[in-house]
């Protein structure tokens, strides 16, 4: 079993799996590994017959905080107002700020498969009252509270604090309020200029009601509140809310003795750790999703996220390595392993599962995914940079019969990747020119090499392999024949094709190319320097 089967194996009763985001700035791709072990938990929780409720929550009530984020003119303005209270600032046509942001979000999820049942507003949420026997709750509870903060987290908030974060009526801050003195249906407010270094508060006070949308409850109460309107039972948590004292530990906490109610199950996760430059944000959450998804389709940002334990980190170095190819050729034998097919190398327990889970749709038959032909990434990357090739030709002539429509748009969009890779990502020996003439690294081949060269153009002249995988037997066939061991062969054949001692895959390599060029060059290799040596 994989991890996801052996969560939903331990579990009893239907599941309300729920998280939560704030809805500000870009999406980036490692925090994308939440969503993704939520949807897997989900299908897991289904396959396993489990009755399974997803919801996702834009936390859209919060304060806005990030000043980059707002026009110039608005700075002054909004710092500190409820994001969802914030006009658009991109004219596109959103209701406001907050919701530009969450279908930037929202657009990402569906883009990876990830479809909650149900996306709620907190600023929908809260003007319903449902809100409101939480905040009373909390008020009265408010000296439980302050000592939960001491207690969990060694924050001292003064004796006169409470939790509730009014919505000044005269600025429409949330960020710059501070409350006290609760009696039972008021507190007294005063929207403090100096409350937070990141936003100006006006100065105003007098005593709110803070029903109905009024006011919010601070992150930590607010979190412990959803898990009891909406009886969540297992909620994912990233690794930075999961240490010890953070907040995660604040919402278990109050949820049990302020709110009296059984936190849900997490789930910690650990960081994607993303290297190279490019992929480098001030926040350690990698490049732009929109950015990575160009490189990575769907399906394989699920599958980096799905074949690691969530408890483990993922170290992914996509500039300048193979780590994108060899996640390809990972995913490939996933595949061929769960057709049923005998593959190399150890499997990963539950392999199937991870390979089910890593596809788009959930409803996808499962066994014809894996029995679709699937060009190795590698081999597309050589056969799009030799001039004059037909791709799709040499695909479905390794294929050994046309591709069907489903593998042909997975083609494309593999195709798409490998033009990215090239292009971005892919270190120097990955990139190729085929020469045109011999090259003159070729003088440079010692005997036994060029014998070996004269012998596989024998070996291929009448009946030469047509698959990139025939090819790569023939040129080890004929090396074993001769005794010359496989790097020396190789390195003859970079040397004759492409001017230099390393490179791809040499089968494809010769396999992208016209036969009769093939055996021309390998026997003016095969005679390269003899004259001058004779
Ligand atoms: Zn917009
Ligand atoms: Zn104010």
């Amino acid at each position: 079993m994989d991890w996801a089967d052996e969560l939903a194996a331990s579990v009893d009763g239907p599941q309300v799996v729920n998280d939560s985001k704030t809805p500000s700035g870009t999406v980036h791709i490692g925090s994308l590994r939440g969503p993704v072990i939520l949807d897997v938990i989900v299908r897991a929780l289904r396959k396993h017959g489990v009755p399974t409720t997803l919801l996702y929550g834009v936390d859209d009530m919060d304060p806005m905080d990030a000043q980059a984020l707002l026009t110039p003119d608005a700075v002054d303005r909004y710092m500190g107002a409820p994001l969802a209270h914030i006009p658009d600032q991109v004219a596109d046509g959103h209701a406001s700020y907050a919701r530009h942001h969450a279908q930037t979000f929202i657009d990402v999820f569906d883009g990876l498969g990830v479809r909650p049942d149900r996306y709620y507003w907190m600023s929908d949420i809260y003007p319903t009252g449902d809100v409101d026997p939480f905040i009373r709750t909390a008020l009265d509870r408010a000296a439980t509270v302050r000592e939960i903060y001491r207690r969990v987290a060694n924050v001292r908030h003064p004796d006169t604090w409470l939790p509730v974060s009014v919505v000044c009526p005269n600025c429409g801050k949330v960020g710059t309020t501070f409350a006290t003195d609760w009696d039972g249906e008021t507190v007294a407010v005063a929207c403090k200029p100096d409350l937070v270094t990141w936003a100006r508060g006006c100065g105003w006070s007098g005593r709110v009601a803070p029903w109905k949308g009024a006011a919010k409850l601070p992150w930590n109460l607010e979190w412990a509140a959803q898990w009891s309107l909406f009886g969540v039972t297992i909620e994912p948590c990233g690794k930075d809310l999961s240490t010890r004292g953070g907040s995660r530990d604040r919402s278990d906490a109050i949820a049990r003795e302020v709110f009296e109610r059984e936190p849900p199950r997490n789930v910690p996760y650990e960081f994607l750790n993303i290297g190279g430059k490019k992929m480098s944000t001030s926040k350690g959450l990698g490049a732009a999703a929109h950015t990575m998804a160009e490189v990575l389709p769907p399906e394989q940002i699920r599958f980096l996220f799905v074949r690691h334990r969530p408890e483990s980190v993922i170290e992914f170095v996509p500039e300048g390595t193979d780590a994108i190819p060899r996640q390809f050729d990972e995913f490939d034998r996933l595949a061929r392993a769960t057709d049923g097919q005998d593959v190399k190398g150890e499997l990963p327990s539950g392999y199937d599962s991870i390979f089910a889970y890593s596809l788009l749709d959930p409803a996808a038959d499962v066994a014809a995914e894996a029995a679709a032909y699937r060009p190795p990434f590698g081999h597309l990357a050589l056969l799009v940079q030799v001039p004059g090739v037909d791709v799709l030709a040499r695909v479905e002539a390794e294929k050994g019969a046309p591709l069907t429509d489903h593998e042909r748009a997975r083609f494309d969009e593999r195709l798409g990747a490998v033009r990215r890779w090239l292009d971005g990502y892919a270190p120097e020996s990955a990139i190729v020119a085929v020469q045109p003439a011999l090259p003159a690294a070729a003088d440079e081949l010692d005997d036994e090499q060029r014998a070996y060269l004269g012998a596989l153009a024998d070996a291929v002249a009448s009946g030469a392999p047509t698959s990139g995988d025939d090819w790569q037997a023939a040129i080890f066939a004929v090396a074993n024949e001769r005794g010359l061991d496989g790097k020396r062969a190789f390195g003859a054949l970079y040397r004759s094709f492409l001017g230099r001692t390393n490179g791809p895959r040499a089968g494809w390599l010769l396999a992208s190319l016209d036969r009769d060029v093939v055996v021309r060059r390998l026997r003016e290799a095969a005679g390269a320097g003899q004259g001058a040596t004779a």
